[in-house]
């Protein structure tokens, strides 16, 4: 006899975003975390208008805001030219709340939401509990947890694979997670050093192309975080060490060197989607279900996404207003826009500021010159054509 829960696997922005909109619908949550506490990891920082929209949802907005960056631009730069575009969200300002960018480590979400739904009576977070392996029945899910050193199992009506890149859900359902892994490694490298100081009408996000060594540079509070793509043969320990860093810093601006270097970490680059995003009782959102390279911020806006799109169609279902097939729209829906605008707009991001530039930048001045293609670029990017198109496959 299943427990009636709705149980979690990892306590992520996706994972927590689901507990979250589930609890408050109604639906009792367990979520299973493998650490003994909250992930402190700096990936994701930037959050697009319509998560800011979800999020907003679940009061969870306007502290993130609080601690965030609002940045209304954007711009795209190349080497040789210097800035080429700029993009400004009020052009879209119609279609969501937050025309804006925020700029926040992922971390942060992640306590906002822990501390507003911690006390809630739907909501339960066991940390030191990773899943190792699932099975099901016709009316249920039966997870094996290790809790000091033993396994334990918990049943639940429904299991969300919420628990990273590595997904044990995702391996012990055996869905294939399709894709490739580039030759490159992202390297971030974080530091106090004032760039608006030095960059003329810099944005606190910009795309710098160039064929040698393309960078972006994103504002977090107090930090800037530049990241490169790292394709030399170096090994991990030297692309690691402050020489290598300051190597790559001193490209950025002609005659300054020596930056100081908060840290740095060094990434895989992946392109992977999971076969299916359900299977039976079991569903994987965010990373669990897909992994992309961060040129755009798409990956934790993505599995956001997910959590929402899933948590609304569980709700109903649990509350007798659809039936199961309700489930199925949320694989349909989300695994597709992954495909079609996640995979595909992050790939071409890497391509173009890769690329030698002149034609890239040919075409974004032509979309910056015309409205009507600066808005459609701007849903584009900030997601709300996916969520759309997502909402028209019904
Ligand atoms: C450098 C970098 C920059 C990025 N920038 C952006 C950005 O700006 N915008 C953006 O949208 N995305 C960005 N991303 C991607 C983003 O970080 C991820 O998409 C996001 O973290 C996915 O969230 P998640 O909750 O699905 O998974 P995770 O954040 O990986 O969380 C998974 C959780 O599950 C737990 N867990 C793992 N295994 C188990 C288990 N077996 N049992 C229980 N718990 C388990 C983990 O401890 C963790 O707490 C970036 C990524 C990198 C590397």
């Amino acid at each position: 006899m299943s427990e009636e829960r709705v149980l979690i696997a990892g306590a992520g922005p996706v994972g927590l975003v689901a507990a979250a909109h589930l609890a408050r619908a109604g639906v009792p949550v367990t979520v299973f975390e493998q650490g003994p506490k909250l992930s402190e990891e700096s990936r994701a920082s930037t959050f697009h208008p319509p998560t800011l929209d979800m999020l907003h949802a679940l009061g969870a907005a306007e502290p993130l805001i609080a601690q965030g960056l609002v940045c209304p631009t954007f711009q795209y730069r190349t080497k040789k030219h210097g800035l080429t575009a700029e993009f400004n969200f009020s052009a879209i300002a119609d279609a969501t709340s937050h025309p804006y960018r925020v700029q926040c480590e992922q971390s942060k979400l992640t306590r906002i939401l822990y501390e507003q739904m911690r006390g809630h009576p739907n909501f339960e977070l066991q940390f030191d509990s990773p899943v190792k392996a699932v099975s099901q029945t016709a009316s249920g899910v039966e997870i094996t947890i290790e809790r000091n050193g033993k396994p334990e199992t918990r049943s639940g009506r429904y299991l969300i694979g919420a628990d990273g890149a590595s997904s044990a859900v995702r391996r012990s359902l055996g869905i294939e997670f399709e894709g490739f892994t580039w030759p490159d490694r992202l390297l971030v490298i974080s530091t106090p050093f004032d760039f608006f100081g030095v960059i003329p009408g810099l944005s606190s996000v910009s795309y710098v192309a160039d064929p040698e060594r393309w960078y972006f540079l994103l504002r977090v509070p107090g930090l800037w975080r530049a990241m490169f793509l790292v394709n030399e043969d170096a090994s991990d320990e030297r692309v690691q060490t402050p020489e290598f860093a300051q190597s790559l810093m001193a490209g950025v601006i002609p005659g300054i060197s020596n930056y100081e270097i908060s840290h740095m970490t060094l990434y895989k680059v992946h392109q992977r989607v999971a076969k299916t995003f359900q299977l039976g009782r079991a569903f994987l959102i965010g990373d669990a279900a897909h992994i992309n390279n961060p040129l755009g911020g798409m990956g934790m806006n993505g599995g956001i996404h997910d959590a929402v799109n899933l948590a609304e169609r569980l709700a109903k279902v649990w509350r007798g207003e659809a039936g199961e097939t309700e489930l199925e729209r949320f694989d349909k829906q989300r695994r597709l826009v992954t495909l079609e605008a996640i995979q595909k707009t992050t790939i071409q991001n890497k391509k173009n500021l890769e690329s030698p530039g002149d034609e890239f930048r040919q075409s974004l001045q032509a979309i910056a010159a015309d409205p009507a293609r600066t808005r459609e670029y701007l849903m584009r990017v900030s997601m709300i054509a996916s969520l759309q198109r997502a909402a028209e496959l019904g």
